[in-house]
């Protein structure tokens, strides 16, 4: 019997690091929901894109839904009947954040959080760090799924 577990983030863009923890996390646990998150406070360099880029830069990948995620996490999972959440750890930054975030959100309703160590390949990667070199014409096609790839070049063909 498999229980389906949420991948949540801003995924702007999604990059290798961000396919390998929803990889594993569905290999570990059969099913997993890519929650993207819609903050209308915030500025996304993907905007309305990040949600396709997610679903098509998962699609091989057996298990994996990806939804649209507004307001409180926990009232999301309740929604979906979702008890668990994964998140990918890479350095003290996270695990201090994401400790903060679990004690929360179990607080709140009981929502557990594990944490997957991201892999030696993809400790350094963000999606911030991506779009810092995205800014200044850099080649992030070593960092982020083939459907990115995509996008940027489309972006950049046609032009600012
Ligand atoms: P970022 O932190 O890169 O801006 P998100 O907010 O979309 O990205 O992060 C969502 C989740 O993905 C978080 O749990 C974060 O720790 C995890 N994550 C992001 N990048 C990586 C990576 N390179 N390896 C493993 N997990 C990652």
């Amino acid at each position: 019997m498999t229980s389906q577990v949420l991948c949540p983030g801003s995924f702007d863009p999604i990059t290798n690091g961000h396919v390998d923890i929803i990889r594993r996390a569905r290999d570990v646990f059969g099913e997993v929901l890519v929650g993207v998150g819609v903050n209308q406070q915030k500025n996304y360099l993907f905007g309305e894109q990040r949600i396709e880029l997610v679903r098509r830069s998962v699609e091989d990948l057996d298990g994996v839904e990806v939804a649209e995620m507004d307001g409180l996490l926990v009232d999301f999972c309740r929604s979906r009947g979702i008890s668990t959440v994964v998140k990918g750890l890479r350095f003290g930054a996270d695990f201090d954040f994401e400790l903060q975030m679990a004690h929360m959100n179990h607080g709140l309703s009981g929502l557990e959080t594990i944490l997957l160590p991201a892999s030696a390949d993809h400790v350094t990667l963000s999606s911030t760090l991506v779009r810092s070199v995205l800014q200044f014409g850099g080649d992030v096609s070593n960092y982020v799924p083939g459907p990115v790839v995509d996008a940027i070049a489309d972006r950049l063909w046609q032009g600012p």
